[in-house]
């Protein structure tokens, strides 16, 4: 097992130190799976062995404790798991403002018990109207450099998660909408201490220019201009204020009134400004859209479908899997090279295919076909390693309007959290401001997301062949964020999803073959090292079990490399009853249940 000597167990002692929260803690300073951490008020959480947080009627797990806190305390108050994603959220915002929050765009997965229907909320940020697919590119025609890009009001999308929220709260909330922000308005008035993984952040974040925009600098740095240390106590009344305004008016002023036209503002700064107009914002819609299902082995693995990559490139690998037998092999070399090599395969078809299908034909269904994955998987050889790039597969589909693969790498900086309620209504929600502080521009006391830098900067290939990703007016981003529910004979068992970029897929799929196919328990799984293949190199977690894989991967023709996997996995499995949580070692974050 990986040992990490990043430890939850400092935050928790920083925040009780500012008086922002008590728990008991016991156990030894190593590893929070096995250091138990309980909060007081909730007497029927109990530790499995494992270290696995086992609750009986409702649970939260995301990526900050404050955040889970928050969620928790609406679910004891009798709130659906609706109303617990809206306080968890404000609260992520306020004490993980790196990752997400009411400036960037979200996914949620939903299950509601009551109407046996599964579904999915698409609050993806989208692209100005007046963009085009030029809208990366230099006076000379050239793409921006990422960094050049990331920075300034011009990456950023019409933000979405606020308006994921409401729509949310509105079919299945059941407290009252303002009463949800409280924690987070009272949390950023009296102030919190900053964790180490956000005064981390700061610090790494300076010299990729965190602090060239006034209201951010003023907020993450100290007046010398060194970054604000952990344990700093935070205060954010502004933030404060603008939740108050939303309290009261719900999303309207952020999307129509005051804010929108300080985000309008702000956008449109003079450092790389962006086009976007008090239009855009006002047009913002939530989409409904019906998940992406993919049947694999008992289960069926449910998800986001387009504009995000995550279901149906986490359907292909699993799909492809479906015809070895994983199980018997388990997390062996032999496993891990099958797990690798479906991976190349479907990284290549999701470079070529997917995007936002509201703008781009795509061939959605037939990519999970299950004849077609059967098909690809027999260019799989349990023997010999193929040579990367892989090539995109031909699935099922009445439009051969094939486009240009796109080859952008995304950069981390989001967030997921899992909840239960006592119904039985269940999210899966990954959100994101895209890398760490997004655009970095802040206004009203929160970041604005650099979503944007997720299309295609180049808008065709060099035959000219447009790109499915490129940018267009009005469509939002390819995305790998892939929240999850999976499900056995219709009944929901397992809630998962992680922050990561584009390796976000890997760790949801590492996750569920170790749990689906290995049997082990959800903490077990979010313990392990990571296996991850974009249709290259196959990268190894450093520091964990997975670098003992080089050898046997290498003499099976696998190029290696080894490299940290900052996965930020959050996930529940309902087994025998009871819903067990787990939460990645490598953040911050806890599960907590009643
Ligand atoms: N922007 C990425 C996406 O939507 C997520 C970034 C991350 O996870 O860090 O896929």
């Amino acid at each position: 097992m990986p040992q990490f000597q990043r430890t939850n167990l400092g935050i928790l002692a920083a925040l009780a130190v500012a008086g922002v929260l008590v728990f008991t803690v016991t156990g030894g300073p190593r590893d929070r799976a096995t250091a138990g951490i309980t909060p007081t008020a909730t007497a029927t959480t109990a530790h499995t062995p494992a270290g696995a947080v086992v609750a009986t009627s409702a649970m939260v797990a995301a990526a900050n404790p404050l955040a889970a806190e928050a969620g928790r305390v609406v679910l004891a108050a009798g709130g659906s798991a609706a109303d617990a994603a809206v306080a968890v959220q404000m609260m992520l915002n306020l004490v993980e403002p790196q990752s997400s929050g009411i400036g960037g765009g979200a996914f949620a997965v939903i299950w509601d018990p009551a109407e046996g229907r599964l579904t999915t909320l698409d609050g993806r940020e989208t692209a100005p109207m007046a963009a085009d697919d030029t809208y990366w590119l230099d006076e000379d025609g050239a793409p921006l450099a990422w960094w050049d890009a990331v920075v300034g009001g011009r990456s950023v999308g019409v933000p979405g998660t606020l308006k994921l929220l409401e729509t949310l709260h509105a079919h299945h909330g059941r407290l009252a909408w303002p009463d949800l922000l409280k924690p987070a308005i009272e949390t950023a008035e009296t102030g919190f201490a900053m964790s180490p993984r956000l005064a981390a952040s700061i610090a790494a974040a300076q010299d990729k220019k965190l602090d060239l925009f006034e209201a951010t600098r003023a907020y993450f740095f100290n007046a010398d201009g060194t970054p604000k240390t952990a344990g700093t106590v935070l205060r954010n009344p502004v933030f404060a204020d603008t939740l108050r305004l939303i309290g009261r008016h719900g999303s309207a002023p952020f999307y129509e009134g005051e804010i929108a036209a300080d985000i309008v503002a702000a956008v449109r700064t003079n450092i790389n400004p962006g086009i976007l107009t008090p239009e855009d914002l006002a047009a913002y819609t939530v989409v409904e859209r019906a998940p992406v299902c993919v049947p694999y082995r008992a289960y069926e693995v449910c998800g986001m479908g387009p504009p995000s990559s995550g279901a149906l490139t986490v359907g292909q690998i699993l799909g492809m899997l479906a015809g070895f037998d994983m199980p018997g092999l388990g997390p062996s070399p032999e496993a891990w090279h099958l797990y690798a090599e479906a991976a190349k395969l479907a990284y290549a078809d999701r470079a070529l295919y997917m995007a936002d299908s509201d703008f781009v034909a795509m061939p959605t269904r037939g990519l999970v076909d299950p004849a077609y994955l059967a098909d690809r998987a027999t260019l799989i050889d349990p023997a010999a390693a193929m040579a990367t790039p892989a090539e995109a597969g031909t699935p099922p589909w009445d439009e051969a309007a094939r486009l240009a693969p796109d080859t952008q790498p995304e950069r981390p900086g989001t967030s997921h959290f899992v909840i239960v309620d006592a119904d039985g209504l269940m999210i899966s929600m990954t959100t994101t401001i895209e890398t760490g502080f997004g655009s970095r521009v802040m206004t009203r006391g929160f970041l604005l997301n650099n979503e944007l830098t997720d299309f295609s900067r180049a808008p065709e290939a060099g035959d000219g062949t447009p790109i499915a990703n490129r940018v267009e007016g009005g469509k939002r981003p390819r995305s790998s964020m892939s929240p999850t529910i999976v499900f056995r004979d219709g009944t929901p068992v397992l809630l998962i999803g992680s922050p990561g970029g584009s390796r976000i897929i890997h760790y949801v799929a590492n996750a569920l073959v170790a749990i689906l196919d290995w049997g082990m328990d959800p903490q077990a799984a979010l313990d392990m090292g990571h296996v991850v293949n974009r249709n290259g190199p196959t990268e190894l977690e450093e520091g964990t079990e997975a670098e003992t894989l080089a050898g046997a991967l290498s003499a099976l023709g696998h190029e290696i490399t080894v490299r940290p996997h900052v996965s930020g996995l959050h996930a529940i499995q309902i087994r025998d009853g009871r819903l067990i949580g787990a939460a990645d070692p490598r953040r911050e974050g806890v599960a907590l249940g009643e």
